[in-house]
């Protein structure tokens, strides 16, 4: 039987940091947490999408980045009032920075794929894209 109309779910490909267009390619060349740093494909290795549409258009992402940021602060600042009922100000200032600059792959990494998966118009799943390359 041809298998021509089964669909990847988008939960994974997302969090998996899959293409937006098929799901099946990975956006990054490099793990999350390595030491040579974060390397982006330049296009889909499945599909062959360009993932930056434009020069430029990862600025955007800063913007996604700025908001995760922001929220991962005010929780973190919510979690150590209720942990530890501290008013000391370097506590949190310390906890707060270690949070931000664990998570800053973390980060850089979502932003982008949020980005490309709900921010961008005009770029969807295209589930026949999904189907395995025909060589
Ligand atoms: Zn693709």
């Amino acid at each position: 039987m041809e298998n021509n109309n089964y669909k990847l779910a988008a939960w994974p490909a997302f969090v998996h940091a899959k293409c937006p267009r098929c799901r099946r390619g990975d956006m990054f060349a490099t793990s999350m947490y390595g030491f040579q740093g974060q390397e982006m494909h330049k296009t889909c290795p499945h599909c062959g999408l360009t993932y930056e549409k434009e020069p430029g258009y990862f600025y955007v992402a800063m913007f996604v980045s700025y908001a995760f940021n922001v929220a991962e602060m005010v929780t973190a600042a919510v979690a150590i009032s209720v942990l530890t009922g501290s008013h000391n100000p370097w506590l949190y200032v310390t906890i707060i920075l270690a949070i931000a600059v664990i998570l800053s792959p973390f980060n850089f990494r979502y932003s982008r794929v949020m980005l490309l998966y709900w921010l961008t118009p005009g770029l969807h799943y295209h589930p026949e894209m999904s189907r395995d390359k025909i060589n």
